[in-house]
């Protein structure tokens, strides 16, 4: 099946300044060397650093994103500008091993200009994270591979990033680094608020196996104790076989889902595949590395909020 090759367009081209929010920016972000009046000039290299730096550096860095909304980020290419851009930017927001192309374009053009995120999220593999509670034939199953990039799922590690966004802004613009500090306890504080709200909404529910397509939500289910079981693994590129989709609908069978969830940009083939030869659910769960119209919200906080539905909903949380 070549769902995602099929939808989105390649290769991915950027533009810079027609992200999102940042669409009125135009061309004063592509080439901004040396900031001046415009303050920091932040390039993010996807969606969930983007909002976390922009929560962070409030009125004090203009942030502009690699990522299109709504392109898979896992395979971004970077035009030659876009590579420019990255060496021209004050600072460079990246979690290395997410993005191969970002990784080459820090090395060569922003070493010293670059954040990689990655250390202070704390990332595991999807072997580490949090398979206790299986036997050991369901721990075999997992695809035992690199480090799971997906850590603002967890809004816990998701603020310890922002934390540490804040301490290099600081750095970088002294004069600032109060207000960076002050931007970075609130974000932490909302990251916090909803914590408790997925904490207690996903306390008791009927089921707590999670069938998702895209394997993106190992973090949140180590955080609140559900049981991740992904049908493409970490990269959404890994298509799965036949066998593998036979091999998942007999799983789903077994453990009594009802729901298997799909992410919102695709119709989901492969979750409705599952679904129809198992007799479940599709349900929306956003992995967030993009935000579009087909979000369920405006902004992080939002969808992850309408991501908590939505898994109350499918695991039958009281
Ligand atoms: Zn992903």
């Amino acid at each position: 099946m070549t769902v995602r090759r099929l939808l989105l367009p390649l290769p991915l081209l950027l533009v810079l300044g027609a992200c999102g929010d940042d669409a009125g920016n135009g061309d004063d972000t592509a080439g901004g060397a040396d900031g001046g009046d415009a303050g920091l000039q932040v390039i993010a290299s996807f969606y969930p650093l983007q909002w976390l730096t922009e929560q962070v550096a409030g009125e004090h860095a203009e942030v502009t994103m690699l990522t299109s909304p709504g392109a898979d980020p896992h395979d971004l290419e970077l035009t030659p500008q876009a590579v420019g851009s990255v060496g021209s930017a004050d600072l460079v927001v990246y979690s290395a091993g997410m993005q191969a192309a970002v990784d080459d374009a820090v090395s060569s053009q922003a070493q010293d200009s670059s954040l990689d995120v990655a250390p202070s999220a704390d990332l595991l593999t999807a072997e580490e994270e949090g398979h206790e509670g299986e036997s050991e034939e369901e721990h075999a199953e997992h695809d035992h591979g690199p480090e799971d990039p997906h850590f603002w799922l967890d809004p816990v590690r998701y603020g310890q990033v922002g934390e540490v966004i804040a301490e290099r802004l600081g750095e970088l613009d002294p004069e600032h680094a109060e207000d960076y500090t002050a931007n970075a306890a609130d974000v932490v504080a909302e990251l916090g608020a909803l914590d408790e709200e997925l904490s207690t909404g996903l306390a008791t529910c009927e089921s707590r196996d999670l069938v998702t397509t895209h394997e993106a939500f190992g973090y949140l289910a180590a955080r609140y104790d559900l049981h991740q079981m992904g049908i493409t693994g970490i990269s959404p590129e890994s298509e799965p076989s036949p066998a593998r989709l036979a091999e998942v609908s007999s799983q789903v069978e077994e453990l009594g889902v009802s729901t298997v969830y799909a992410e919102p940009i695709l119709t989901d083939a492969i979750a409705s595949t599952i679904a129809r030869e198992t007799g479940t659910t599709v349900l929306t769960l956003d992995p967030l590395e993009g935000l579009t119209d087909a979000s369920a919200g405006e902004d992080y906080l939002e969808v992850m909020r309408a991501n908590l539905d939505s898994l109350r909903d499918g695991l039958g949380c009281s």
